[in-house]
């Protein structure tokens, strides 16, 4: 797929914008880490994780930084961008630490958190000056909408016939029988109505939320902004479907006209901006992905969700051929691919986990690669909400299942513990995707670790699996 094209004015917009970012902070060098994955994938936990973490200087012996004692010091700072959401680490550190533990509300919008981290450079002759600082910017936001850049460059024609195309495959026509059958009753070269535009854009978000929510299609489809639509509910620009091919001339208030005006309205009012003014000015990225669910819900899941991950990686600015913005662009040159939860398996095979997060991400991989950016697959869980155990010669793992939570024909309160073998991941992930074998594992949601340690200085202490894996290979080099 190609890379979303950008016009002049929006090369120039970026150019400008990280010029502003150079003047904002003229002395301070910024890192911006772009945070995604696709709704209920672990964002908010991973970055209150995160945050938690390096403001305590908790348990992260795989940051160097930190292991070698050159890591002072870690605060939170103003915000850089006054019109973006403030990432709201507090409240949900709250949920996580409180009386009585809980998840914290997942995202629904892009948000945004500065940390300034103070340490001790090795660099020559930087280090002999004294301590360094450098600001971290984590900038928080829908995977949905990373999926919607590859729109910038399909016309309405075009992105028509994928949408209907996708529609019409046999493990997703039950979940559009609705919105064909809308169709059915559709004349798009008639008079255009608000009414019947509303009528098939209510039926073709049924059929997107639809295949989101029955836990197969992991990779949602665009336009990402129906499903998570925040204060543009209702607008024309988010009341459109996809359309077959005219059958005839195309007066200019038919259907037709009118959705394809929405389409480009959607792109020109939503997509365009969260390119040009967020996703363009990302220097690393981590993307999130909830694997062991796309495991368990079978074969077709696995082929969609390595397919949305490509979709992802062609959305990455690669190269930069414009000579207004070679010197001043930025573009992402590290990307690390993390399978979330990990704690619903057993450390045995965490290796396995990221070695099939690793083969659904080759292909991505690759063209990241020829694009100078490197790439990383970690399995990790940022809250580890279960601990390890042995039943017999099984290998558990055992924790508080959430209330409501049912396997096997039980149902559980959410105050009982239990010790659950999970199943076991194929070794060789390749059978994943080639022969589409399927991987029974056991898969329940587990309540938030209720007994947490405090460090030294009687800071709560957050257990995880491979986060500071994940932190070393995304901003170790700008500590050194
Ligand atoms: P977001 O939509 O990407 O922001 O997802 P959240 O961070 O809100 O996570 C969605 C849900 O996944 C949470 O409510 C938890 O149930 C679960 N979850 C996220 N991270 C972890 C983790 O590290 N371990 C476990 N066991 N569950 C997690």
């Amino acid at each position: 797929m190609p890379q979303p094209p950008t016009t002049l004015s929006d090369e120039l917009g970026i150019a400008l914008s990280n010029l502003a970012d150079a003047a904002r902070a003229p002395f301070t060098p910024t890192l911006r880490l772009g945070v995604t994955g696709l709704s209920r994938a672990g964002k908010t936990v991973f970055i209150t994780a995160l945050v938690h973490n390096l403001l305590t200087g908790g348990r992260i012996p795989g940051l160097a930084a930190l292991t070698e004692g050159r890591l002072i010091g870690a605060r939170l700072a103003e915000n850089p961008d006054p019109g973006v959401p403030r990432f709201a680490y507090e409240q949900h550190l709250a949920a996580l630490t409180g009386k009585s533990p809980h998840w914290p509300d997942s995202t629904r919008r892009i948000s945004e958190l500065r940390i300034a981290l103070k340490f001790q450079s090795q660099r020559w002759p930087g280090g002999l000056l004294g301590p360094t600082v450098l600001n971290l910017d984590i900038v928080d936001y829908p995977g949905e909408w990373l999926l919607d850049l590859p729109l910038l460059s399909l016309s309405y024609a075009e992105w028509s016939a994928q949408a209907l195309e996708r529609g019409d495959r046999p493990h997703s026509r039950h979940d559009a029988e609705r919105f064909h059958a809308a169709l059915a009753q559709t004349h798009p070269l008639a008079e255009a109505s608000d009414a019947e535009a509303e009528r098939l854009a209510a039926a073709f978000t049924g059929y997107l939320r639809a295949s989101r929510e029955d836990g197969r299609a992991l990779s949602a489809l665009p336009p990402g902004r129906f499903l998570l639509p925040g204060d543009l509910e209702g607008s024309p620009a988010l009341t459109f479907a996809p359309l077959p091919p005219p059958a005839g001339p195309v007066r200019s208030t038919s259907l037709y006209a009118t959705l394809e005006r929405r389409y480009e309205a959607y792109k020109a009012i939503v997509v365009r901006p969260f390119f040009r003014d967020h996703f363009a000015r990302l220097d690393r990225q981590i993307v999130l992905v909830d694997t062991l669910r796309a495991l368990n819900a079978g074969p077709s899941a696995v082929v969609d969700l390595e397919a949305a991950l490509t979709d992802i990686l062609a959305a990455f600015r690669q190269g930069d051929n414009n000579p207004l913005t070679r010197l001043v662009a930025r573009r992402i040159d590290r990307i690390v691919f993390a399978a979330t939860k990990a704690d619903h398996i057993h450390s045995a095979s965490h290796d396995r986990l990221e070695a099939v997060m690793n083969r659904l991400v080759a292909s991505a991989a690759r063209r990241a690669r020829f694009a100078g950016a490197e790439t990383r697959s970690v399995a990790l869980a940022a809250i580890r909400a279960t601990r390890e155990s042995q039943v017999d010669a099984h290998e558990v793992i055992v924790g508080t299942p959430e209330a409501g939570e049912s396997l096997d024909g039980v149902t559980y309160d959410g105050d009982t513990e239990i010790a659950l073998f999970p199943g076991d991941l194929p070794a060789q992930p390749d059978s994943l995707l080639e022969d589409g074998t399927s991987v029974a594992l056991k898969f329940l949601r587990f309540r938030p670790p209720s007994r947490l340690a405090r460090n030294a200085e009687g800071n709560v202490v957050l257990p995880h699996i491979r986060l500071d894996r994940a932190l070393e290979f995304l901003i170790g080099d700008k500590l050194q």
